[in-house]
């Protein structure tokens, strides 16, 4: 026989004893896994100190998409914006989490018009009048790590095109409406899926979000054309991105087989992205980084 001391102190290192801190909010916890949901592992969980530690990352990588926003323009080279961003973050003492990455060869990830994610700067690309373009930064400050990307209309952007860069913002925002604790994943997913199928747009499905703070990818992964009420319950100290991939045709999508990064769309239309990284909080969330 085995029974829980909860006398002891609680697993989070709050220094309270476990009946006192994190004893009810377990309990809570494995009801819902009895009733058949995913529930979050303990180690999704952040502890105060771990939050505060992620903000000052996100404060950072704010910064540099700051910067970006304040020169991106026709013009620029995708190498000049990869240059800001590694200038940037080095300068408040940080490393661009991208950078050898997984064999990833640059500091941002830049993806234009038809480019889903995972766009690399060369100073071979160009921004035209009329791109869309998606800048997507990524910290590790002191090992703890932020994330989050823009849209960046160049010069005259089509009626069109501006139309997918706003309507998926509204997306992301909406999905942001539904986070909350004790409520499920699913239910952020398919309020940003019902609101681009309203506006005939399709959410990629073969990429996701994920978990982050500290690590660059953490679990969970994030669907955001999941149905309501299902995906995992959402509870207080966890921390996830949201980035819908939002596509003005198909959401098939291939991967260049030159570079094994460059996500395209299968049918050549445009795309667009925005990404925040959100807490989930007591009584709803905050947002970390954008
Ligand atoms: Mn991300």
């Amino acid at each position: 026989m085995h029974f829980i001391n909860r006398n002891n102190p609680c697993w989070c290192g709050s220094g309270l004893k476990y009946k006192k801190c994190h004893y009810d909010f377990d309990q809570k916890i494995a009801q819902y896994r009895h009733q058949g949901h995913i529930v979050p592992s303990r180690d999704m969980i952040k502890t105060p100190a771990q939050i505060e530690a992620v903000r000052e990352s996100a404060k950072v990588n704010i910064a540099v998409l700051d910067y970006i926003a304040e020169r991106i323009k026709e013009g620029v080279t995708t190498e000049e914006i990869d240059r800001w961003v590694y200038e940037q973050t080095t300068r408040y003492h940080a490393i661009p989490a991208p950078l050898h990455f997984e064999g990833f060869p640059k500091s941002v990830c830049t993806s234009i018009n038809e480019v889903v994610c995972h766009g690399i700067p060369s100073p071979d690309v160009v921004l035209k009048d009329g791109d869309i373009v998606n800048v997507d930064c990524s910290t590790n400050l002191n090992g703890y790590y932020s994330d989050s990307s823009r849209m960046f209309c160049i010069g005259n952007v089509s009626p069109e095109k501006k139309k997918l860069v706003e309507v998926t913002k509204e997306c992301m925002e909406l999905g942001l409406k539904e986070v909350r604790p004790w409520g499920f994943m699913g239910d952020m997913s398919q309020a940003i899926n019902d609101h681009a199928r309203a506006h005939g747009y399709r959410v990629v499905k073969d990429i996701g979000g994920h978990g982050v703070g500290l690590e660059f990818h953490e679990d969970p992964w994030v669907s955001y054309v999941a149905p309501k009420g299902t995906e995992m319950l959402m509870v207080p100290g966890m921390m996830f991105t949201i980035e819908p991939m939002i596509n003005m045709g198909t959401d098939e999508v291939f991967v260049d087989e030159e570079d094994d990064w460059t996500v395209f769309t299968d049918d050549g239309k445009p795309s667009a992205q925005w990404e925040i990284q959100v807490l989930v909080t007591e009584d709803g969330h905050e947002v970390i980084a954008y």
